[in-house]
């Protein structure tokens, strides 16, 4: 047992424009009948309000037979979300400039970590490449199959059957320009 997520997360949202293009995102959910307009607490895992699946949130997933879903958490605030559904490759983040990756996950964490614990309490935090000298944004690593989002926008879906690609596409729709994470797992 145990409970599902899936988070759609705004890798480029900057704290000033998440509010406004949640807000996007939300409305047209709430027109389509997926989710409803009032985000409560006790529809997701914690106290983080969500918004209860509304009468026509099947149209968000390929497959609603056996759903049951919980809320849709929005996250407008400086977030780490992570992944444990999809495969690890053997390199985990790579330099979004040169391209060289880390090659495990433990050059990875030390490579890192101070800068994610900065980032965590600031907002920021800058990285260099070991292998291109480049100073790069802890954000813009890029995590193989989107295993961490270093965000200030994610919208978890909690319990819900795999979210249709289709569905994740309108979604990033509402996100114009930016790059998008899709990060599945399990608590
Ligand atoms: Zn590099």
């Amino acid at each position: 047992m145990g409970d599902t997520y899936q988070t759609i997360a705004d890798r480029d949202a900057t704290p000033e424009e998440a509010p406004r293009l949640a807000r996007d995102v939300v409305n047209w959910l709430v027109a389509e009948g997926i989710v409803l307009a009032e985000a409560e607490p006790g529809w997701g895992l914690g106290e983080h309000p969500a918004h209860p699946p509304g009468p026509h949130w099947h149209k968000a997933v390929d497959d609603a037979r056996w759903g049951a879903p919980e809320g849709v958490a929005v996250h407008t605030e400086r977030h780490v979300f992570y992944s444990n559904f999809n495969s690890g490759g053997p390199v985990p983040v790579s330099c979004p400039y040169c391209g060289t990756g880390v090659p495990d996950q433990s050059s990875a964490v030390s490579l890192l970590s101070a800068a994610m614990d900065e980032w965590y309490a600031t907002g920021t935090a800058d990285v260099e490449c070991p292998a291109c000298a480049r100073t790069v944004p802890l954000p813009a690593w890029n995590w193989t199959d989107d295993h961490l989002a270093f965000v200030h926008l994610g919208f978890r879906f909690w319990n819900w059957p795999p979210l249709s690609e289709e569905f994740r596409a309108r979604v990033a729709e509402f996100l114009p320009g930016h790059r998008t994470a899709f990060l599945p797992g399990k608590v």
